[in-house]
């Protein structure tokens, strides 16, 4: 089987099952079992489903082809034990990965962007993991190289065009985040609004009123798509065909000009959804370097493992809190004011972005904690980002009251903005603060708040 996807300008080949050498299976026999009246077999002698071997078969495999041709029972329930079942799910590990690639490439001839591909593992177990246990040297090891490469590719296609869209996906984030199962924030309303509106010029309705048809059915969906990476107008079309075929549904006796009112009210809807979500990006031009709590963002999974894929960190883990210090699009900054127990975070430079890498981020961390006479803490900071994975530390320490979270310094004793710029000062100017020097002033004449 050959697949042609048109990446790149270059005929794309997905490797299928068909394609991969037989390796070990060649020649080999398969015994399979099964209980007396089962159907299905067990080619495992171990799997814990096989309750006895009442029936054997064997199976003898072909000693030339592809694994497209090896030979098992109808209903197989587990491979081989040892060496045939690892070369099986390395073919299937592979597969999964390169259909996974060539899907991703696909979306971004759309304009989407597949934020799951840019996981080279960073949560553990992954597609690679299983392949690699078998590909030392044996048949497989080409096949896996020529994923890989093109993997990278497709890789860093979608870290180029972040670069020009993750100030939009955050923002549409963050209107999302306005969504609250009490009172919704102000943000997420005012598109809410856009809805109602657009919709009253048509005079469409919904039984339970647009506003509440909106909020239950489109909205959320729309920005969660667009935060994820889809490319808006993409997003749009798929909400906009879905909510034509809802109305024909449900109002089978309104003619054309009904469905291509409501198809009018949408699209106009969500182009104003768009600009508003383009004018928040804008308001919010460049980066800023912050620190902030890990996972008190109120960023869904797939934005937060931008941390481990494409944005580099120094992160301080212990086991009262997870805070990072990064240089983020400045539009992130909209995450750090909510107020649920002290700020999310602080943003703490904006001016002089060129000197923060994560070797940066981390010098500062570290100089934190001993500008605040936390030394132990400084051991547990980490560089971390795409392909760096220095390994965590087991954490016993325990840390201040001081260093539970970050505010304003009005009215909490929490870690201000001013209290940070003493160690933010030395690690621009690569400097590495000592532990037991006398402590540092805490305030500066003239900073800013
Ligand atoms: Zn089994």
């Amino acid at each position: 089987m050959l697949t042609v996807l048109e990446g790149g300008g270059q005929p794309d080949d997905r490797l299928a099952v068909c394609d991969l050498p037989l390796g070990p299976w060649s020649g080999a026999e398969v015994q399979a079992w099964a209980s007396k009246t089962g159907t299905v077999w067990h080619c495992d002698p171990n799997c814990s489903s096989l309750r006895n071997r009442a029936r054997t078969e064997a199976y003898l495999q072909p000693a030339t082809g592809t694994m497209a041709d090896i030979r098992l029972p109808d209903r197989t329930h587990c491979y081989p034990a040892g060496e045939l079942g690892d070369y099986r799910r390395a073919v299937d590990a592979i597969v999964a990965f390169d259909e996974a690639t060539c899907a991703a490439t696909a979306a971004l001839k759309r304009q989407d962007l597949t934020l799951a591909v840019l996981d080279d593992g960073a949560h553990g177990a992954s597609a690679e993991d299983s392949a690699e246990d078998v590909l030392g040297g044996d048949p497989l090891a080409g096949y896996w190289e020529r994923c890989k490469a093109r993997r990278a590719r497709v890789v860093s296609e979608i870290r180029r065009k972040l670069d020009d869209r993750l100030p939009v996906m955050l923002a549409a984030a963050w209107v999302e985040n306005g969504r609250t199962p009490r009172q919704h924030q102000e943000r997420y309303v005012s598109f809410l609004k856009v809805a109602e509106d657009e919709c009253d010029q048509r005079d469409i309705d919904a039984t339970s009123g647009i506003r509440s048809f909106t909020n239950d059915k489109v909205l959320p969906y729309w920005l969660a798509g667009v935060a994820r990476g889809t490319w808006p107008p993409n997003e749009t079309k798929k909400r906009v065909d879905r909510e034509v075929e809802r109305a024909k549904q449900w109002n089978r006796k309104e003619g054309e000009d009904f469905h291509r009112s409501i198809r009018e009210a949408w699209l106009a809807t969500a182009a104003a959804w768009t600009r508003r979500l383009e004018g928040v990006a804008i308001g919010h031009p460049g980066e800023v370097f912050a620190l902030f709590h890990r996972y008190r963002l109120g960023l869904g999974w797939d934005l937060r493992d931008l941390f481990d894929t494409v944005i580099p960190h120094a992160s301080l883990d212990t086991r009262e809190f997870n805070w990072i210090a990064a240089k983020v699009p400045a539009v992130f900054s909209l995450f750090l004011t909510e107020r649920e127990r002290g700020l999310t975070g602080l943003v703490l430079d904006n001016e002089r972005m060129h000197r923060f890498d994560a070797s940066t981020a981390a010098l500062f961390l570290r100089n934190l904690m001993i500008d605040l006479g936390q030394p132990d803490l400084a051991r547990h900071v980490r560089e971390r980002g795409p392909g760096v994975r220095e390994p965590e530390r087991e954490t016993t320490e325990r840390s201040s009251s001081s260093l539970h979270g970050f505010g304003s310094g009005v009215s909490d004793a929490r870690l201000t903005r001013e209290q940070c710029l003493p160690a933010l000062s030395a690690a621009i100017d690569g400097t590495a603060l000592a532990a037991g020097a006398a402590p540092r002033s805490r305030r500066r004449p003239g900073s800013r708040q």
